[in-house]
């Protein structure tokens, strides 16, 4: 018989070696801690915020926890984020693709910048693609049947009004986790996504100019759910599922955590 749910170990990452980008704050940093405290072996978390990243990594414990400098703009750094952490912990199991940026400044498409999208797309489509080419490659050489989860945006399903580069260089990762999720199938390596409505993190707060309450309350308007507040421990419960084995079959899935995203600026 298969194993259900009530007989699996109550640790959904028990032994796993594990990788997250952007981990040093935000998001990352919510599914650092949850993931070492699921029983993951390793969580190596990688980041360009040095300072920030071996904080988080002491406040889970060294033993557990440890961080690389990585810019996952720049291939040589993910090629050695990637090879460091075979070397020392023998493979793969799971990485969440999550380090992202928005734009300096919003832009409509009739005031596209150039040089502004060619830096969000940097980090948010081709860092993104860079993370997951190294970690399925090494995931493919370990035969190790892996999990791989994104972090997208709810600017990936929906038009915007504004933040165009964004939105679009969030489509771009909806794009690069299909299209992975059909390539590494013959390998049994699950390739899935999230997709957070807005939440107050360092990003958000410093893009809105404004303390995280006042954040939330900016964005409880964009989600039909009323109730419940958006934080960052319901996107790292969803990103736990998709890298767990509670989500074995599933690949090619952009889980949406939006509340049900209201698409005008009309609030009900
Ligand atoms: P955050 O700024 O708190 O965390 C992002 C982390 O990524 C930071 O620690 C930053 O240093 C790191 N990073 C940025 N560029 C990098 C690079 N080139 N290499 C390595 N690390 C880099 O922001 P967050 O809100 O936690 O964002 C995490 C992800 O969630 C991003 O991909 C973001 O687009 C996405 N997201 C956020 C929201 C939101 O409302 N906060 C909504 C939807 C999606």
């Amino acid at each position: 018989m298969a194993e259900s749910s009530s007989t699996k170990s109550s640790l959904r990452l028990a032994g796993k070696v594990t990788i997250v980008t952007g981990g040093a704050s935000g998001i990352g940093k919510e599914t650092a801690h949850l993931f070492a405290k699921q029983g993951a072996r390793i969580v190596v978390i990688a980041d360009i915020q040095d300072k920030l990243g071996v904080q988080v990594a002491e406040s889970i414990g060294t033993d557990k926890c440890r961080f690389v400098h990585c810019d996952i703009r720049i291939e040589d750094d993910v090629k050695n984020l990637v090879q460091s952490t075979v070397d020392s912990y023998g493979q793969i199991d799971i990485i969440h693709c999550n380090a992202g940026i928005v734009s300096p400044s919003d832009q409509t498409l009739l005031e596209l910048d150039v040089t502004q999208a060619n830096g969000v797309f940097a980090t948010n489509a081709i860092g993104t693609a860079l993370c997951v080419k190294y970690a399925a490659r090494a995931m493919v050489a370990g035969k190790v049947r892996g999990s791989i989860v994104c972090t997208a945006s709810i600017s990936a399903s929906y038009g915007v009004t504004t933040g165009t580069d964004y939105s679009m260089s969030k489509h771009a990762v909806l794009g690069l986790m299909r299209s992975a999720s059909v390539q590494l199938a013959k390998y049994g390596i699950r390739v899935n996504s999230v997709s957070p409505n807005g939440l107050a993190t360092p990003l958000t707060e410093k893009l809105l100019d404004a303390d995280a309450k006042t954040v939330e309350e900016i964005f409880s308007k964009f989600s039909m759910l009323k109730g419940v507040v958006l934080r960052t421990n319901h996107v790292a419960d969803a990103v736990l599922f998709l890298a767990s084995n509670d989500s074995d079959f599933v690949t090619g899935l952009d889980l949406r955590v939006d509340g049900n995203y209201i698409t005008s600026d009309a609030v009900i």
